[in-house]
């Protein structure tokens, strides 16, 4: 089969790779319907993750292929979604809700879903299937749903966000546009987006954000004081991972007021202090998207959201050192990758 890796920084290339078998008899193989490329994929890319020969790609939608003798809820011809970390689904953390830390989940990102087929690990837990075969106009909602979406929406969750509350999403990428989505699914009051990007901050306002706050830093952080009465926020999205909007973040939002942090950290280190007085509620981290892939499905089978909103490029799989170039320069918010 055709598929993505990555050599080293910069270096993306299509080349073949072994077809994948079922290993374990909990594991599916599925047909790619489309892929796509992540934020975070852009660490290794730019030098700032290491990377070496690396199949890339963690998202993924498609049609089961076969599966391994244990696997029960899924079958060959069922159209799939599943999230970046596979999981068993059973577990006690699973049980929880926490799913991307199953004691059984692999990341899917060391398989590497930017390919024509792919291997899919406790195919009963991670995958959920469609009501039917979906018209291809849905297929970008539904690959938004394996990460982007279900991190938005978990970012949401984790941030209380919810009828009557003033939220603030800091940054306007894919997941953060997608974390508006959710907080105007969950009934919020008021959703103020953190952008400096004419073109998010349109799509923002589509999703459902009612303000826009182009400053950063000490000065966006007095912006959203300003538009609350000097409290912050109730309920603060943070979808970038770096030590300026995890700060930002933490100082817009009011004391007892809860930030929901998914936004892949690098070299964050919370100051002590500033956290002690902070008083706000931190939760956050790698998003357990399959607790919520149901719901979303659901929502987006009934037409009630359009997350694939957020693909504005799509690209044959043949050519995403295209993609990755044009969402290196940010000539695009997220590249869709048809195989
Ligand atoms: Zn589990």
């Amino acid at each position: 089969m055709r598929g993505v890796v990555m050599h080293g920084p910069g270096d993306v290339r299509v080349e073949d790779r072994d077809d994948p078998r079922i290993v374990h008899p909990t594991d599916a193989v599925i047909r790619l319907s489309a892929t796509c490329i992540c934020g975070s994929d852009l660490w290794p890319y730019r030098g700032e993750d290491e990377v070496h020969d690396a199949p890339m790609g963690h998202e993924y939608v498609g049609v089961v292929e076969e599966v391994g003798s244990d696997v029960r809820n899924v079958k060959p011809g069922q159209f799939v979604v599943g999230s970046f970390v596979s999981s068993d689904n059973t577990c006690e953390i699973c049980a929880a809700g926490y799913q991307s830390r199953c004691v059984q989940g692999e990341l899917m990102g060391n398989i590497g879903t930017q390919a024509q087929y792919a291997r899919i690990p406790l195919a009963d837990g991670t995958l959920v299937a469609t009501p039917g075969m979906p018209p291809d106009a849905l297929i970008p909602s539904l690959l938004a749903a394996s990460d982007v979406l279900g991190t938005g929406w978990f970012a949401a969750v984790a941030a209380d966000a919810g009828p009557g509350k003033v939220v603030t999403v800091v940054g306007d990428g894919a997941v953060g546009l997608l974390g508006v989505m959710a907080a105007r699914q969950l009934g919020a009051e008021r959703i103020i987006v953190m952008s400096r990007h004419r073109d998010r901050q349109a799509l923002a306002r589509e999703f459902g954000a009612t303000d826009v706050v182009e400053e950063r830093g000490d000065e966006g952080v007095a912006a959203i004081k300003d538009l609350t009465g000097g409290l912050g926020a109730h309920s603060v999205i943070e979808a970038v991972g770096t030590q300026q909007s995890m700060m930002q973040a933490i100082s817009a939002t009011r004391p007892g007021g809860h930030v929901g942090f998914v936004g892949l950290s690098h070299d964050v280190n919370l100051p002590g202090d500033e956290l002690f007085f902070s008083m706000v509620h931190l939760h956050g981290g790698l998003a357990p998207v399959r607790r919520f892939l149901p719901e979303l499905i659901r929502l987006i089978w009934n037409g009630k959201i359009d997350p694939g909103k957020v693909f504005d490029l799509s690209l044959p799989l043949a050519d995403a050192a295209e993609g990755y170039k044009a969402m290196d320069e940010r000539r695009a918010i997220k590249v869709l990758l048809t195989v």
